[in-house]
């Protein structure tokens, strides 16, 4: 299972292979480590009993960084790159239809938008932290987990603006 999260202490992209067999994880940038609670990783077997490390599937219990159990599935699929072609797409099809070549043009456009459809498609799963956007990606990591769901989301925005409030606020407030 890889990794992919924000250093808590430095907000560096830090990523990671195996991350289920880590006890801890370590920032390359500042070193700052990150405490895997225990009972993160869990293994099921074939027959949905629980296995023991590395039997089994691998089910993610909570997340390795905050630790919040709420996870969302989603595809693992760069953003820019959808973007991207897009983008390439429309530029290519502003020439064809400045050339007067009608067909081209609604070809290009057609065949962008089938790439971008494709690609998503063959991407695969990964899970989501809602609250500090850890990702995980590996084999079955994302099987029956729920996909995005707006009110969780929702709750831990609210709850995110609260702790900076409250961090912001405290040491005005308290006169020694
Ligand atoms: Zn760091
Ligand atoms: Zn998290």
């Amino acid at each position: 299972m890889r990794i992919t999260y924000a250093c808590p202490a430095c907000d560096a992209t830090v990523m990671h292979d195996g991350a289920e067999a880590a006890r801890t994880l370590e920032c390359p940038q500042c070193k700052a480590a990150v405490e895997v609670p225990a009972d993160a990783v869990a293994w099921v077997a074939a027959d949905g009993s629980r296995g023991g490390p590395g039997e089994g599937r691998l089910r993610l219990r909570r997340c390795l960084v905050c630790p919040s159990t709420e996870l969302f599935a989603r595809k693992d699929f760069p953003q820019r790159l959808g973007v991207g072609i897009v983008v390439a797409g429309f530029a290519a099809s502003c020439v064809t239809w400045a050339w007067r070549l009608l067909v081209p043009t609604f070809a290009i456009l057609f065949a962008t938008a089938l790439l971008d459809v494709i690609l998503y498609l063959l991407m695969p799963e990964c899970l989501t932290c809602y609250r500090c956007a850890a990702r995980y990606g590996g084999d079955g990591v994302a099987d029956d987990v729920g996909g995005f769901d707006l009110e969780t989301h929702e709750k831990h925005r609210q709850q995110r603006a609260r702790s900076r409030e409250l961090a912001s606020a405290r040491p005005a407030g308290r006169p020694q």
